[in-house]
């Protein structure tokens, strides 16, 4: 078995490994030839802690197995990140058991390649301006990865926690590019692409404050209750995610979903754009949404990737079980 450690995913798993891993699996997805598992998310009973895996098989890149973990509360004060996760390979064709794989750093990139495919494929060519919502852990990966996609000129940015938007100026100076922090008006109305990523459980821009022509990728809503943006927005926008049945139940769309401004059927999987399958964008004017709730196919895509480029570079540790 592979073993690959957290810190040996950081030196080789970068955002083109990421990215083209999580484009390849989105496309398997909307072609039917991969596909995820019901998730397990359960309160342990004790740290606190939330526990649970995600699985999934992806037929066409022959990638079997679960990503487990969950949210431990207290391991910050323990110098630990309070998010763990690990993935677990195995050959599809006997079962056996092919890789363990460090899942912390991979969710990170992970999630952050799927924001910029959004963006790669649905925001006009033309955007200069990346507005962020949310300033936590994720947001710095969100940005770089962001950045790449288009030719951005400025980074504008709000957090309900002002002190944390050190976080964004930093990396948006890191890419050689001003920052802004501004309030939710100017950053509706200047902004030509929109990340939200954050941990909020109530709307935090409203549709009458976006412009025209804005693709907004949220990412933080990944959960039953949580919302970004105003149903509204979410039903007078085109809408894409990585699985429609995430996200009417856990993604950005549920809102709009459960007030019935919304149907599975308005709601396109982002992959179909990527096979060619789905124009996409049709005009200058029209907003786009894409709901990046995270799938298990995701991670066990880098972590497959991480797998094969440790092994090649003789970066992986390898033990007969
Ligand atoms: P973090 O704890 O480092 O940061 C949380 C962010 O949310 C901060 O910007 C904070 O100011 C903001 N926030 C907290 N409470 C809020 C509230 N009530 N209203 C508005 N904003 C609030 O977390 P992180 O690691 O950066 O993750 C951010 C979010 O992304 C989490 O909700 C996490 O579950 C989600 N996430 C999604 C995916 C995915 O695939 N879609 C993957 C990883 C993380």
């Amino acid at each position: 078995m592979i073993i690959v450690k957290e810190e040996t995913c950081r030196e080789i798993v970068g955002r083109d490994e990421a990215f083209e891993a999580v484009q390849n699996v989105f496309a398997a997805m909307a072609a039917g030839d991969a596909y995820n598992f019901p998730v397990i998310r359960e309160a342990i009973g004790h740290a606190d802690a939330l526990y649970g895996f995600k699985s999934g098989f992806d037929r066409a890149g022959l990638v079997l197995g679960l990503k487990s973990g969950g949210y431990w509360p207290g391991n910050e004060a323990k110098g630990l990140t309070n998010h763990q996760s690990t993935v677990f390979l195995f050959d599809a064709d006997t079962g056996q058991p092919k890789a363990m794989v460090g899942g912390n750093y991979l969710t990170a990139v992970r999630t952050a390649a799927a924001s910029s495919i959004s963006i790669k494929h649905l925001s006009r060519p033309e955007s200069k301006v990346l507005g962020m919502i949310g300033a936590g852990f994720q947001s710095a990966f969100q940005m770089r990865a962001a950045l790449e996609q288009r030719e951005f000129e400025k980074v504008i940015g709000w957090n309900l926690h002002p002190e944390m938007l050190s976080r964004l100026d930093e990396t948006a100076r890191e890419a050689g590019l001003p920052f802004e922090a501004v309030d939710l008006d100017r950053l509706g109305a200047e902004a030509d692409v929109i990340i939200s990523i954050t941990s909020s459980f109530d709307p935090i821009i409203m549709s009458a404050q976006v412009s025209a022509g804005t693709h907004l990728a949220c990412m933080g809503t990944d959960t039953a209750g949580k919302q970004e943006v105003d149903a509204n927005l979410v039903a007078s926008a085109t809408v894409f995610t990585d699985e429609v049945a995430q996200s009417v139940s856990i993604g950005e769309a549920q809102h709009a979903f459960s007030q019935g401004l919304i149907s599975e059927q308005n709601i396109v999987p982002i992959g179909a754009v990527i096979n060619g399958d789905h124009k996409g964008r049709t005009s200058a004017d029209e907003i786009t949404l894409f709901d990046g709730t995270g799938v298990g196919l995701q991670d066990l895509a880098v972590a497959s990737a991480a797998a094969d480029l440790a092994l090649k570079q003789g970066k992986a540790s390898v033990i007969d079980l």
